[in-house]
């Protein structure tokens, strides 16, 4: 009898043993097949816009590192060794796409071949898209984020990755998109609200390059920029003559400088109006392919388009 109660507890204490040997063994692997030891998604992204957006979907589970920071046009970005290191050390890479970052495109192509590299424009449709005059067949308008519309669906791509890739926190991920999803929507409306406040026939939006074209037609704004949609296209002084005549012609109060472009080019557009007599200002500086320093409210998705509605408003009503 005695001899069978040891037995048992010395078997008890072996199936023990093996349990907690296996639960390490299968805790270690679950952190292995997230790529840090802290358990979290390593993610690379290429705007601060994407950024803001991976950082809200997955909080606490993701250690999110963006390649361009205030100021930087994406359009002429070249990644560094240091970014190469970060896209090749992530598990999830998440761009734009719409050859919005023109000079990675080759590099996403092989990325994607080894990890998720995942355009966040993916979802959206042929009709919700803008074509791009002047950009080659087939090329659409890729500044997506300025109808908070088409943002929110990127948000969706960015829940659903997340979710597929660490299936154990999907609840988690798909909550916190919710939540994010619900304060875009009152953005959109924000917005919608604010420009109604400036008279009908002073809704013209006048910028350095075409970044606010789904802005304008979101909320009800004729826009036009000096130059085209892609910073690297030139412009030369026919454009500039072109934009002075309209500005005086439509009796335009105020044109905007955009924080990712070199306001050379819009002021060259001021001095020409000036000289025929038409006096224009300044109305204010845009965050158009940038956000605004990282730890401001500028330096946020919601809070830069925020800021574009408040400066936009405010010079024009
Ligand atoms: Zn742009």
């Amino acid at each position: 009898m005695r001899k069978t109660y040891k037995t048992n507890s010395a078997l008890r204490r072996f199936i023990m043993v093996i349990a907690f040997l296996a639960m390490t063994a299968m805790v270690t692997s679950a952190c292995g097949q997230q790529g840090t030891s802290d358990g979290k998604l390593k993610i690379t992204t290429t705007t601060g816009m994407i950024t803001d957006v991976v950082q809200q979907v997955g909080g606490e589970y993701v250690d999110v590192s963006g390649l361009m920071g205030a100021g930087i046009d994406p359009h002429l970005y070249k990644a560094s060794q240091g970014d190469v290191r970060k896209l090749d050390n992530a598990d999830i890479i998440f761009y734009n796409g719409l050859h919005l970052e023109g000079k990675m495109a080759e590099m996403f192509e092989k990325l994607e071949k080894r990890k998720p590299t995942v355009a966040v424009s993916k979802y959206l449709t042929e009709d919700q898209l803008h074509s791009a005059p002047g950009q080659g067949a087939g090329m659409h308008d890729p500044h997506i984020w300025f109808n908070v519309k088409l943002w929110i669906s990127t948000t969706e791509v960015i829940r659903d990755t997340l979710m597929e890739k660490d299936e154990v926190h999907a609840d988690y991920y798909k909550e916190h998109a919710a939540a994010y999803i619900k304060q875009l929507e009152e953005l959109d409306n924000y917005a919608r609200e604010q420009i109604a406040r400036i008279p009908e026939a002073d809704r013209i939006l006048v910028t350095a390059h075409d970044a606010f074209g789904y802005f304008g037609e979101a909320y009800g704004l004729t826009v036009t920029g000096l130059q085209g949609m892609n910073t690297m296209s030139e412009y030369g002084s026919k454009d500039v003559s072109k934009l002075r005549d309209y500005l005086v012609e439509k009796k335009i109060k105020a044109v905007f400088i955009e924080s990712s472009v070199p306001k050379k080019s819009i002021e060259s557009v001021i001095e020409g109006a000036r000289s025929l007599g038409h006096e224009v200002k300044i109305g204010g500086e845009l965050y158009s392919d940038a956000m605004g320093d990282a730890g401001t409210f500028e330096g946020t998705y919601i809070g830069m388009v925020k800021h574009n509605v408040d400066t936009i408003v405010a010079a024009l009503k």
